[in-house]
């Protein structure tokens, strides 16, 4: 089975996550949106570090207008071409591929009860550099720079650079971070100079079936841009495979709806990503425990896990059948932490009202995404002596191995 593969860097005050977007479809699955996280360097005085070693989600700081920059490549692989469009002419070419952008933006800033809207966004400016896609502080879009990621299979990666202390200012010209977790580059490269990947606008998709829509892509792209892992619900636009060539995902986005093609799990990211205190609807949370019948039964469980590990708590709406939500639990964190393992879970932002109502199960972390790659290293849990010298032991954990081999018993309703 293909899966999504990821891999992290650490520094001292930069983190590094990659996801990339593959080409095979997986089978269906039922798992939800995923959050990244960034734990604190706590080597760092609590001024910087926050004195909390919780780990914290990684998203943009959205509360100013204008704040988060963005531009594009307009540097293009002429042979073959990346992007197929249906208008021909230079500057016509440039112009519906930007309005593409554009709207994949638009797909996440649309989300009703997030506090991420499109004023927070600066213009979206045009940059004639091919290999515009550095770590710079520059949040750009590539569709001419090659990588080492691009492996087969790899149509599409995003590369966001996160820090672990507040007030750090690696990018000259940029603003010292305000918080730790806080995305200071993001960028996003799509797969060039490839004679089988070509991607088509979705004015040209009808008439390039052997083409990846660019929409889709993109929209998939930027909810990495924003802080989202992969989703494992098969509808989801976080899902980590693209949809056939000539095929789009969801419906396309409309003037009424710009956010139509994301699925409900994936609105349910973005509002805890980015939560609006004015929001009345998407206020409730459903909070527990998944716990063994037998805690000797965990197998080989370091001292200090009490719970099943990375448990996957899914939300059903009861009136439409739909995931609303889903949570990777197994922890919970607070004052000074670290992460406990306890088997906690959380599914926040559900909306509520008085025909609102759901049913919550259990099921183990066992596909497609590998429970290692989503629950120990792209959700950076835990920092200690073997990933950061020095670290201090108050503060140090490591992620125990995802628990997969449990069944679960559901209690009738009372
Ligand atoms: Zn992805």
């Amino acid at each position: 089975m293909s899966r999504g593969k990821s891999r992290t860097a650490k520094s001292a005050t930069l983190l590094t996550a990659w996801m990339v977007l593959l080409q095979a479809a997986g089978p269906p699955a039922v798992q939800g949106y995923a959050l990244t996280y960034t734990v604190a360097d706590m080597r760092q005085p609590d001024s910087k570090s926050g004195g909390s070693a919780c780990p914290k989600s990684n998203h943009f700081d959205a509360s100013f207008a204008g704040h988060i920059n963005r531009r594009w490549s307009t540097s293009f692989s002429t042979s073959p071409a990346t992007v197929l469009t249906q208008d021909q002419t230079p500057d016509g070419r440039l112009n519906e591929i930007e309005s593409v952008i554009q709207s994949a933006f638009s797909v996440w800033t649309s989300v009703a009860g997030t506090a991420l809207r499109d004023s927070a966004m600066a213009p979206l400016s045009r940059t004639p550099t091919q290999s515009a896609c550095g770590a710079d502080g520059l949040n750009t879009m590539c569709f001419h720079q090659n990588d080492l990621l691009f492996t087969g299979g790899v149509l599409a990666f995003t590369r966001v650079i996160t820090t672990d202390a507040v007030g750090s200012q690696p990018f000259p010209g940029s603003p010292p971070s305000s918080f730790v977790g806080e995305i200071l580059d993001a960028d996003v490269l799509l797969r060039p100079n490839d004679a089988t990947v070509t991607f088509a606008t979705p004015a040209a998709l009808p008439g390039q079936p052997k083409a990846y829509d660019l929409e889709s892509v993109l929209a998939h792209e930027l909810g990495h841009f924003f802080g989202l892992g992969h989703s494992g619900v098969w509808r989801a636009m976080m899902y980590p495979f693209a949809p056939a060539p000539g095929q789009f995902l969801g419906d396309r986005p409309t003037v009424q709806a710009p956010d139509a093609p994301l699925a409900e799990d994936d609105r349910t990211g973005v509002r805890v990503l980015y939560p609006d205190p004015a929001d009345t609807v998407h206020i409730g949370s459903i909070r527990g425990r998944v716990l063994p019948a037998n805690l000797l039964s965990l197998p080989a469980a370091p001292p200090g896990v009490t719970g099943v590990v990375a448990p996957q708590v899914v939300a059903v709406d009861n009136s439409t059948g739909a995931v609303v939500a889903a949570a990777l639990g197994g922890w919970s964190c607070s004052g000074t932490g670290p992460a406990q393992f306890d088997g906690s879970y959380i599914l926040e932002r559900l909306p509520v009202g008085p025909d609102q109502s759901y049913k919550v199960y259990v099921e183990p972390l066992d596909g497609p995404v590998d429970p290692g790659e989503v629950f120990g290293s792209t959700a950076s849990l835990c920092r200690n002596t073997i990933t950061d010298p020095g670290w201090p032991l108050q503060f140090a954990c490591r992620v125990p191995a995802a628990t997969t081999n449990f069944t679960t018993r559901m209690r009738p309703a009372p």
